[in-house]
């Protein structure tokens, strides 16, 4: 199949050329800044993302019966991209496109619409573009795998100029603790936040609670904590049973988009107190 992408979209491509090889500096390319710092003191909250969905339709359809606050990733091109998507947005859910990126390992995994180091920068604008295009309605993106591309500030700086044009913010997955996704994402702009606890590594209830309860621990530290798990029916069993006992311990689950802001308070203050 061709791709092919109108005129003036070279237009607007070159300019995000222009932003990511630093001719144009990001402050300067667009005024309205995503973060906005507040000293209201807000409630302990979490955030709760589910990806890797596209493939199984009975899955998905029981993670969007998960309060609305939980968001859905999609990977691009899966059978039921589209149609989880629409239910997403139907239900009230924020829906994020899940970008398979280069894994130093097991690549074959990755499935369609990957970005890798190899394709440089045309070819990877043009299949993020199109990765966008097949999940309508995304309000942000994550990655899928993605622990050598993340690594990469080139090639960071080209995704996130694509998503400061398209209006997309960033949740690092932190596939690799190495990732300068989030700082490149900061540095020009995007708003962003990155995953605190992965709720699923093992597959097994026993674990995945004890996740949950790291999560929590996490959040009233620091104020909030993201999650990302995935739709196994272990997985499931437990946020279907400890989502609803959240507000009795005074925890607010609430959509991945506010703690975009919260998250970058948090970095800046940490960068002026010379924290890491
Ligand atoms: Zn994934």
């Amino acid at each position: 199949m061709i791709f092919v992408i109108p005129r003036f979209y070279y237009f607007r491509v070159l300019f995000c050329l222009l932003i990511s090889v630093g001719i144009i500096p990001p402050a300067m390319a667009k005024k309205d800044s995503p973060f906005v710092l507040s000293n209201e003191q807000t409630p302990v909250q979490i955030a709760i993302i589910i990806d890797d969905l596209g493939t199984n339709w009975l899955q998905a359809k029981r993670v969007l019966k998960l309060p609305r606050a939980v968001a859905t990733s999609i990977l691009p091109f899966t059978p039921h991209a589209k149609k989880i998507a629409r239910f997403s947005k139907s239900a009230g859910h924020p829906v994020l496109i899940h970008i398979p990126m280069e894994a130093d390992e097991k690549n074959e995994l990755l499935g369609p619409g990957a970005l890798t180091e190899a394709m440089g920068f045309w070819a990877l604008i043009k299949q993020l573009r199109r990765n966008i295009v097949d999940i309508p309605g995304a309000e942000g993106i994550n990655n899928h795998m993605g622990s050598k591309l993340t690594r990469d500030s080139r090639e960071m700086r080209w995704v996130m100029a694509m998503l400061r044009w398209q209006d997309l913010y960033f949740v690092d997955s932190r596939t690799t603790t190495e990732t300068v996704a989030a700082s490149v994402a900061t540095s020009m702009g995007v708003a962003n936040t990155s995953r605190d606890v992965f709720l699923d590594h093992a597959i097994d209830e026993k674990d995945i609670n004890k996740q949950f309860d790291r999560l929590i621990a996490l959040a009233q530290k620091q104020g909030f904590a993201l999650a990302i798990g995935h739709p196994h029916k272990e997985t499931l069993n437990v946020l279907e049973k400890r989502l609803p006992q959240l507000k009795s311990r005074g925890i607010q689950l609430v959509p991945v988009s506010q703690l975009l802001n919260r998250q970058t308070r948090n970095v800046k203050l940490m960068t002026m107190t010379g924290m890491e």
